[in-house]
């Protein structure tokens, strides 16, 4: 089970309270391995991981998940702790401030539960270094008092699995690393797979789909799951509003037009990233920098959200003097 309400505003700030909160939408998460589309080979390890932990009776080992937003960890996750059948907490790396709010957290925890860490690569060091003994020896080493008297108290916790997110493995330390016994890195999706996640939440929202509506929004789904519900949703509401609710491929077409997707699924700030480079600084190299500046986006944005997807496209490259775009990106932009 998530953890309720409650449990999040004890550990988050409203506005990370309310992030997790809409990613944690109970009715398009599938709630069991065999309903999560694809990532086939994870799913196998986990499976067999799954099964021979409960033959022995024991947690699952650590897990880290890593791979861009949208992708699924936060569902894995959630459907790692269904299938144990234990409880799951859920925070994230920015929320942990003090090793009080880590400690409250893990010393609340019961046999085999699921720690849920997401952004686990914006975790404060010395928090991170007080998870290293928890993860491995089970215990919670705590200083007390301060100078010439201070004293570690070693604080035993009960036997929990961590499920670490991240979106930057490289931001993540060695001995961090290590420490976790499942290394997961997700992939984006096969358009048959997004299309397969489109067709199935099509029946949950009550949606009449038509299956060539559902092939073109697959496509436009930059291979990301996240990316595809968002848009059925939004066709959904225009077929509602500007049609009998029917969505066929001519009314998921409009739709998108109207939400500015194009037919590679860019919408306008990749344009825009690509337009500035190629306009303002004539296809690069261009510091990501100077170019989140110049488009006014976070960096952070840029390089999490967009760039992974342009880079998979074939139309941005990460060269070390900077972004550069490609041929492909000029030809998409010319003939738009
Ligand atoms: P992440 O934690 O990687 O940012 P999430 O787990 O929040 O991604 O997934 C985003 C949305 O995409 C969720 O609402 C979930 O319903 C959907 N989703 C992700 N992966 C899958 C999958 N493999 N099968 C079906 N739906 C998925």
């Amino acid at each position: 089970m998530f953890t309720n309400s409650e449990d999040f505003e004890r550990i988050l700030s409203p506005e990370q309270q309310e992030e997790i909160e809409e990613k944690i939408e109970i009715t398009l998460r599938p709630q069991c391995l065999d309903h999560f589309v694809g990532q086939d080979n994870i799913k196998e390890q986990l499976a067999i991981s799954m099964k021979a932990a409960q033959g022995r009776d024991e947690p699952i080992e650590h897990v880290l998940l890593y791979g861009n937003p949208g992708l699924g960890k936060t569902t894995l996750a959630g459907i790692i702790a269904k299938e144990m059948g234990v409880n799951i907490r859920v925070t994230a790396g920015p929320a942990l401030e003090r090793v009080g709010d880590l400690a409250a957290i893990l010393s609340n925890l019961n046999r085999g539960d699921v720690l849920f860490i997401d952004e686990i690569h914006r975790m404060n060091k010395t928090i991170e270094e007080v998870l290293y003994s928890a993860m491995e020896d089970y215990a919670l080493d705590i200083i007390v008092g301060k100078g010439p008297t201070a004293r570690t108290l070693r604080m035993p916790l009960e036997k929990f699995t961590l499920i670490g997110a991240t979106t930057k493995l490289n931001l993540l330390s060695g001995p961090l690393r290590d420490r976790f016994g499942h290394v997961f890195h997700l992939e984006f999706y096969q358009p048959h797979h997004i299309e397969k996640i489109i067709n199935r939440n099509a029946v949950t929202l009550k949606v009449n789909l038509h299956e060539s509506a559902g092939k073109l929004i697959a496509s436009r789904s930059r291979h990301t799951p996240r990316v595809a519900n968002r848009l059925l949703k939004r066709i959904r509401d225009y077929a509602e509003v500007k049609h009998d609710g029917i969505i066929s491929e001519s009314v998921a077409n409009d739709a998108l037009t109207m939400l500015n997707v194009d037919q590679h699924g860019l919408d306008d700030v990749d344009r825009k990233i690509l337009n500035t480079i190629i306009n303002m600084f004539a296809g690069g190299p261009v510091g990501l920098n100077t170019l989140s500046a110049a488009i006014a986006e976070e960096m952070d944005t840029v390089e999490t959200i967009y760039e992974p997807y342009l880079i998979q496209m074939g139309m941005l490259e990460r060269t070390p003097r900077g972004r550069m775009t490609t041929k492909l990106a000029h030809d998409h932009l010319a003939g738009d």
